[in-house]
């Protein structure tokens, strides 16, 4: 090392430039040197220029002066690179600039393969933005610019990684290695014959003329210049889009509602024709993602959808066909079939829907109580549907041989026919009369015979037991409380935590008086031709299994549970019955079927048959992937005559670049109680099968969308930018222009935006 030398930083404040020089005397003072460090700025602000110094001797360092004839020179902010930048720079010297530009490029700009000093290059900016080094709106090239410096200065990287931990600054250490991995430099060209009046030899930038006598906007000082990062509007992932599975533009519904529900109707029906039930039966993942839920509770996003719904049909109308139509069918009438026929139709091609019910609706019809979705809604829905050409075929259950000829039939199909096995249990007694189905008890619930009321169809007395924890359990116990039971127990074999069953479900069932016996595991059933009762082992929760909750361990405490009847909501699984010989339907997302030597067909699965997903607004989502992956693998073309490929096709979001909670300004929004829908009295609620929710009073609740990642164009960041240099602008789509030319670059914009739907960017 050389007996003693200077270096001088370039930065902007707010770039750790000074904490820069001193993380440079801290490595040298490590190694054994005499140091000193100061900076030259006192009150600028964010984003004016202030140099650093670090002197490094061997001796006790007596000068108090400013370096004016630097060693090397570290510039963090290219914009800064001039005349005064290089200033007193000495031959054999060193320039260390912080820039995305290649070193090539500095050769053509600033001239530097013909400099008397060493060059070095380093995108330091990206390098620690990748590395989240500073704020979403100011990035800290300090640390990370220090690594490149050791690289060209033969600095020990293990002096650097301890003076990093000595001062608390470890953590930055992965982007200062990458920095010094990645430098580009190069050594003087023939330093020792070129004159030392560096300015004269290196083409510099161009200077901005300072005062603009032209303009009289603002203050006249074009300080754009200083600008290391500038500010745009962006658009970014709201979590209640990320996480509705039916893939919902929840954000820009809500955001439309504000004008219309006409407005609302239309974004929504871009993904989802059922809009109506599922403000009523969806369990709304998109709420539990809500970043208003830890706030003040989650915006009741589902209430919306549903006042939306109900007021204006969300499916668009007719559809013309396109000249090349194709024809599919589509096995299954319930939510996936009647989300993917709707896609295809709204595609412009022919989709058939095969149903063995009378009526379109599946799940929805036979599995769901008229309490919890009103019949009128779920059939103006199906109507729609049906409005766009989509044909129904009902009443007839298919065969295997069917199949191959509907097969034959199509140009595709589509295998939505959900879960039909249902769960037994195999202990003593379960022959015994009063133990049934969960799922037929539904079915003679909401599809009585002729001439009979649900509660005639369904009627049911004594001590009901319903063993299960999903939503099939809730439904059987709720719907026997209204057809006749005196006392409804539902008993399940874990614990309220790892219940599957949606969460207001649970609540309106215990409102409404049924009682819960949990960690308990039928293990027999007692009675001689009829049911007496059920015996309940005690359950003991051990490790997490697969799907995350804990283990049922069943003890060997038992006891018996006096009863008249039983109803199993013990699952259903799928039943393959129904595909011709050799044909593989692939589990867990909406794949083609194999079928033997003829290798993948044209057949695709969606709904619970592909994915066992388990609820109606995952059919719809995987409804809708099935029907675009049928037409793009027809090369189908969409009503616009564009070619439907992969990338047309509805996708999961990437759930982890969803904004965060805490991405949103908070103290930007007052707080407010969700509005809740209108109930009916728990106590009357049981007395018959009436809708029991009937939404909300109004639609005021979209005032608390935070509106994460999406501009509502609030004028915040044109009242916080203390440049006054942001305007509204009149065009549809950009509502505000930013003045570059004076932007400074402080971040303030995107840090006070109040829903993160701005950006800084070099
Ligand atoms: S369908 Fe369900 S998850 Fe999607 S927006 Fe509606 S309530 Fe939320
Ligand atoms: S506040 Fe609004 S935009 Fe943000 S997650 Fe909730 S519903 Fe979505
Ligand atoms: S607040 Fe103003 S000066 Fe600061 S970055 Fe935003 S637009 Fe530029």
């Amino acid at each position: 090392m050389k007996k003693s030398f200077e270096v001088r930083l370039h930065g902007r404040g707010g770039q750790g430039g000074v904490t820069c020089a001193k993380i440079l005397a801290a490595v040298y003072a490590h190694l054994g040197h005499s140091v000193q460090t100061f900076g030259d700025y006192a009150s600028e602000r964010s984003g004016a220029p202030v140099r650093a110094y670090t002197r490094v001797g061997n001796e006790p360092i007596t000068n108090r002066n400013k370096v004016y004839e630097p060693d090397e020179v570290l510039v963090l902010d290219d914009s800064l690179l001039g005349a005064d930048t290089l200033d007193g720079l000495v031959d054999g010297g060193a320039l260390l600039v912080n820039s995305p530009l290649s070193i090539e490029v500095f050769d053509q700009k600033y001239s530097t393969s013909t400099a008397p000093f060493t060059t070095g290059v380093i995108d330091a900016t990206a390098i620690a933005r990748k590395h989240g080094i500073g704020t979403r709106s100011v990035v800290i090239v300090n640390t990370t610019i220090a690594g490149a410096y050791a690289r060209i200065h033969d600095v020990p990287l293990e002096a650097l990684k301890q003076t990093y931990t000595d001062l608390g600054l470890i953590s930055n250490f992965p982007a200062a290695l990458e920095a010094y991995e990645s430098v580009e430099y190069r050594g003087p060209v023939d330093g020792a014959h070129v004159e030392k009046h560096m300015a004269t030899q290196v083409t510099l930038p161009e200077v901005e003329q300072i005062i603009d006598h032209v303009s009289s906007s603002g203050t006249g000082l074009a300080t754009g210049s200083w600008s290391s990062q500038k500010p745009s509007y962006v658009e970014n992932l709201a979590p209640c889009n990320a996480w509705c599975p039916a893939g919902n533009d929840v954000v820009g519904f809500i955001g439309a509602l504000e004008t219309s529900e006409q407005a609302a109707a239309e974004i929504l029906g871009q993904s989802t024709p059922l809009a109506a039930v599922c403000g009523r039966v969806c369990p709304a993942p998109c709420m539990e993602a809500c970043n208003r839920a830890e706030y003040d509770g989650a915006v009741n996003i589902r209430g919306l959808e549903r006042w939306i719904a109900d007021t204006i049909p969300v499916a668009v109308k007719k559809v013309a066909r396109v000249s090349n139509a194709k024809r599919i069918a589509i096995i299954g009438g319930g939510p996936a079939g009647l989300a993917a026929a709707y896609e295809i139709a709204k595609a412009g091609h022919a989709a058939s829907i095969y149903e063995g019910e009378k009526e379109l609706g599946g799940v929805l019809r036979t599995g769901i109580p008229v309490y919890r979705l009103a019949r009128p809604a779920l059939d103006q829905e199906i109507e729609n549907i049906l409005a766009l050409g989509v044909e129904a075929h009902c009443d007839e259950f298919l065969t295997a041989n069917r199949m191959a000829e509907i097969e034959a039939e199509y140009d595709a199909v589509i295998i939505a026919s959900g879960l039909q096995k249902l769960r037994g249990l195999e202990v003593d007694g379960a022959q015994l009369a009063g133990i049934e189905q969960g799922i037929q008890y539904l079915h003679r619930v909401n599809l009585p015979e002729d001439g009979k009321s649900p509660v005639e169809s369904a009627a049911i007395q004594g001590h009901v037991v319903v063993l299960g924890g999903g939503n099939t359990a809730m439904d059987c116990a709720r719907s026997a409380l209204r057809a006749g039971a005196n006392k409804v127990t539902v008993a399940y074999r874990r614990s309220f935590d790892e219940m599957p069953a949606i969460k207001e479900e649970i609540e309106e069932a215990g409102r409404e008086g049924i009682v819960f016996a949990m960690l308990r595991q039928p293990v027999g059933f007692s009675g001689t031709d009829n049911l007496s009762g059920v015996v309940l082992a005690e359950v003991d929760l051990g490790e997490p299994d697969d799907s995350g909750r804990r283990r049922p361990i069943t003890s060997t405490r038992t006891a018996v549970m006096d009863c008249d009847a039983v109803l199993l909501a013990l699952g259903q699984t799928e039943d393959y019955g129904l595909l011709p010989e050799g044909w593989e339907l692939p589990w867990g997302s909406e794949r083609r079927v194999t079928a033997g030597n003829r290798g993948e067909i044209l057949v695709f699965g969606a709904g619970d048959i592909a994915t066992g997903e388990g609820t109606v607004t995952h059919a719809i989502g995987s409804g809708r992937r099935a029907a675009g992956l049928a037409l793009a693998a027809l090369s189908a073309v969409d009503v616009n005559d564009v070619p439907l490929d992969e990338t047309h096709i509805f996708q999961r979001p990437d759930r982890t670049t969803a904004i965060p909670v805490t991405d949103i300004r908070l103290d930007h929004f007052a707080r407010a109680q969700a509005d809740t829908e209108q109930t009916i009295d728990p106590m009357q609620a049981v007395k018959n099968f009436n809708q029991v929710n009937n939404g909300l009073r109004s639609k005021q609740e979209l005032h608390r969308c935070f509106s994460c990642g999406h501009c509502t164009e609030c004028d915040t960041c044109l009242v916080y930018c203390p440049e006054g240099i942001i305007r509204r602008l009149t065009d549809e789509g950009t509502p505000y222009e930013v003045d570059y030319s004076y932007c400074k670059g402080c971040g303030i914009c995107v840090e006070e935006c109040p829903r993160s739907a701005m950006e800084m960017s070099s």
